[in-house]
Formats: C-alpha cells, structure tokens, sequence
C-alpha cells in the first residue's frame, strides 16, 4: 500500500491561504489504513478548518482516491458543492491528489506527504520492502530485496560495514545481506550467494509508468 503521512495544520493553512471554500477528500484505502485520509481524519481536518475560519463545503471518502473515472464522478454528483469550493483538500497519496486534479481545473491541495509503498508490519506500522524497479530479482536473492532494503542497494554484497548482523548506515535496522545469507543458507542455496550478478536494467521501467493490461491482450493476440 502506499503510506502516507498528513502534512502539518500550518502547512495545509498556509496552502489553502487564498481559499475560502474547501471541499475535503480522503481515501478509503491507503490513506485510511494509514490514518492520514479516511473517515476520522477528514472529519478532524474539516473541524479544523472551520476553527481556522474556512468553509468546508463538502467532503467526501472515496472509496480509491486514485481513481479518476471515480473521482470525476463524485464531482458530478456533487456539483453544487463543487462549483461553490475554491479549492479541494486532498487527504490521500499524490496519486489521488492527481485524480482529483483530473476533475477539475480549481486549486488542489495535497494534504500529505507519499512516502513509499508499504508492508503492513502490524496497525500503523509500515516498511519499505520493494522499490518497484520493474524487473523483480528477487529470486535470486531468497526473496529479500537488496535494491530496497540495502541502505546502499548492493547487488553483491555485503559492503564491509555490517555490524552484529546491522547495517552500518542504520543500526536499527538488519543488514539485508545477512538475511539474504541467512535465508540462502536455509535453503541450501548458498550457490545464488557466491554468483557475480551483473549489473541491473533500472531501465526497466520508465517514468512515468504506464500500463495497459487491454494493449498487452491485444499485443498476445
Ligand atoms: S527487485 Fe525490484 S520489483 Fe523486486 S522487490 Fe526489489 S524493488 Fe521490488
Ligand atoms: S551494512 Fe548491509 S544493508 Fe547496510 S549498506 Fe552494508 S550491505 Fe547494505
């Protein structure tokens, strides 16, 4: 999931400074479980404003921000409001904030900050396990990825620096290359840790991404 984290109060005030109508969204996904955009925070943010002096016109939780098909929707059905609002608080990742961008041609406000894509390690806390190079090597690796999780993204590793099992970079957290030893070594394919792998396409994907699952059907046709 993407994890997000809520801007802070003056940095949203001070961006919606020349606004006085605001139309809040969130996010039933992500930005719920994360607890920068769902229910309780959009309702916590519209008191907020209102204390500030604002006019919440609306405010709504969609059901995937990122959705833009979704979006342009709810704007439809709340025209009214969306007419009467100055600018739209977006209270998700930057992806939802573009589909908001999509619907309408107001001043859009990102309320939080992207921060990476998520493991759920328990409620509220999150790690980054996968960078989304688009060309997964994690098999070669006992499924731990050293482009995310070596602080310094060694293909052959380790750097020299690991300390009792810790990266020197972070000491709070493990080496990776000592759990991907580890889990080789479990595995009895500690061969995988003795090959020279070459160096990786970061090619492989380009920016911005795009897919289009309808194209590649049509493409194996
Ligand atoms: S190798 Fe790439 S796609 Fe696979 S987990 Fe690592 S960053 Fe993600
Ligand atoms: S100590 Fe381990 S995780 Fe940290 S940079 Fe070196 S190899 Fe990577």
């Amino acid at each position: 999931m993407i994890i997000s984290k809520q801007k802070p109060f003056e940095e949203i005030l001070e961006s919606l400074k020349d606004d006085t109508n605001i139309y809040i969204v969130g996010c039933g996904e992500c930005a719920t479980v994360t607890q920068s955009g769902g229910e309780p925070e959009v309702a916590e943010m519209k008191a907020k404003l209102e204390a500030a002096g604002k006019n919440v016109v609306a405010t709504d939780v969609a059901h995937s921000a990122c959705h833009e098909l979704d979006m342009k929707r709810i704007f439809r059905q709340n025209k009214e409001a969306a007419g009467a609002a100055d600018a739209f608080l977006v209270l998700s990742c930057g992806a939802g904030s573009q589909a908001v961008r999509e619907g309408t041609t107001k001043h859009v406000a990102p309320g939080t900050d992207s921060l990476f894509v998520g493991n759920i390690k328990r409620a509220g806390s999150y790690e980054e396990k996968c960078s989304l190079c688009g060309e997964c090597v994690l098999d070669e690796y006992g499924s731990i990825c050293p482009v995310t999780r070596c602080a310094k993204g060694i293909l052959n590793g380790p750097c020299g620096g690991t300390n009792h099992g810790k990266c020197e970079v972070d000491p709070d957290k493990e080496c990776a290359w000592v759990l991907i030893y580890n889990q080789l070594k479990a595995e009895d394919k500690i061969d995988k840790f003795l090959k020279i792998q070459g160096p990786k396409r970061f090619n492989a994907v380009q920016r911005p991404g795009k897919l289009d699952v309808r194209d590649e059907e049509k493409g194996a046709a």
